[in-house]
């Protein structure tokens, strides 16, 4: 039988035999296109920080400002006395940005997701959930208690089907931009689909947040989704805008719901005032140098067509995430240490987050990439393939 030490050991030595040992990276510097690890510089090319704000000196200056005046410590959950001026300052910019009448802050988008579809779903309802979704809107719908549906990746007319044979509530639930293979949601056709079977859509805009968009709001503003076609637009500030933290944006009558009765929002300690004060000047900058999501949507297009000539195995992605399908855990593990050993950082990610089989390199992008720096990771890659 064994007990608990006996269980972790095997599962840890299963993930050995598999190639799904995960190990971390210790960095010695700030986030950027050049980071620090063991004393050697790399290029780093797996951030999700796409406009190069992590590190900004106006957005480190505004949180140390903010730490001084309101101390590092909320000291309190949002409903105790953890709720201060930043806070607050910063629902109403996310509103005012996304055209939402309110917006609520979470400390995470983990957390987000979780509180989101828990305090909104109930026993009787249905959640239908993309099978590539991010695992906090798969977990969340899984604990929710509604019935829980996958449809194949994309697929709006499965999802049709389904909708058609539900009876009840009924939530339709999408990443914006997939967080592992960096396509887009239909989210047009989602949206249509959703009013027609009397279904809410939620987007999880994780990662079209801040990039997307004539303005940078978005996955929705790319699609030129109406604001009622997606009754909750979920967040993170944790990528493109550097800092840390979530937010979903709705009606006066959903934020309020979500204030009263998500138990990930009551029961937590709210996020450092001052890293709300940081993400209020990192939307400034979204809003002030759209030249970033300009240079991006550049290196974007210069890595795709370079990588094409080149034969590497891109994915159908036109966002900053641009993964390199491998197939074998084991190639990619092996790739990602080759890429690592002349100086370029890139994950191997594999099951359980990606399906079995199809293991990748997932390369991201950022405004604050050059140019050069981009043909010189295409020059490296082209030195590893093809591989075997
Ligand atoms: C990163 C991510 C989250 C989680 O956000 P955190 O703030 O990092 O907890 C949620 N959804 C998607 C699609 C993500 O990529």
């Amino acid at each position: 039988m064994g007990g608990f030490p006996e269980r972790l050991a095997a599962v840890l030595g299963q993930r050995h035999k598999e190639d799904l040992y995960r190990r971390r990276l210790t960095l010695e510097s700030s986030q950027g296109p050049l980071v620090h690890v063991s004393g050697r510089q790399y290029l780093n090319f797996c951030s999700n920080d796409y406009l190069g704000l992590a590190a900004h000196p106006r957005i480190v200056e505004r949180f140390c400002s903010a730490a001084a005046q309101y101390g590092v410590g909320s000291g309190a959950s949002h409903l105790v006395c953890g709720h201060s001026i930043p806070h607050r300052q910063l629902e109403e910019a996310l509103a005012e940005f996304t055209g939402r009448a309110r917006a609520l802050l979470f400390s995470s988008g983990y957390m987000a997701n979780a509180g989101i579809l828990s305090s909104l779903l109930q026993r009787g309802d249905f959640v239908f959930e993309d099978r590539l979704n991010h695992a906090s809107l798969l977990d969340g719908g899984l604990h929710s208690g509604a019935r829980f549906q996958r449809f194949p990746h994309n697929d709006v007319a499965a999802l049709e089907a389904k909708l058609k044979s539900a009876q009840g509530l009924k939530m339709v639930v999408v990443d914006g931009v997939f967080s592992m293979d960096g396509d887009t949601a239909p989210l047009a056709a989602l949206a249509d689909l959703c009013t027609r079977h009397d279904a809410w859509l939620m987007v999880d805009d994780a990662h079209g947040f801040g990039v997307l968009g004539e303005r940078g709001v978005g996955s929705t503003e790319e699609a030129g989704l109406d604001v009622a076609c997606a009754p909750v637009l979920m967040a993170t500030l944790g990528k493109a805008l550097g800092t840390a933290g979530a937010f979903v944006a709705g009606s006066e009558l959903l934020i309020e719901g979500l204030i009263q009765q998500s138990r990930n929002y009551i029961y937590t300690t709210a996020l450092p005032p001052a890293v709300a004060a940081a993400s209020l000047e990192a939307l400034s900058l979204v809003r002030e140098e759209p030249w970033r999501r300009g240079h991006l949507a550049q290196l974007i297009v210069r890595f795709r067509a370079g990588a094409q000539q080149l034969g590497l195995p891109l994915m159908s992605s036109a966002s900053a995430i641009q993964p390199l399908l491998v197939g074998d855990a084991g190639l990619a593990v092996n790739l990602s240490s080759r890429l690592a050993e002349e100086g370029f950082l890139i994950g191997a990610i594999r099951p359980p987050t990606v399906p079995a089989g199809t293991s990748r390199l997932r390369i991201t992008l950022s405004a604050a990439h050059s140019t050069e720096q981009v043909d010189k990771l295409l020059e490296q890659l082209a030195a590893c393939w093809p591989v075997n």
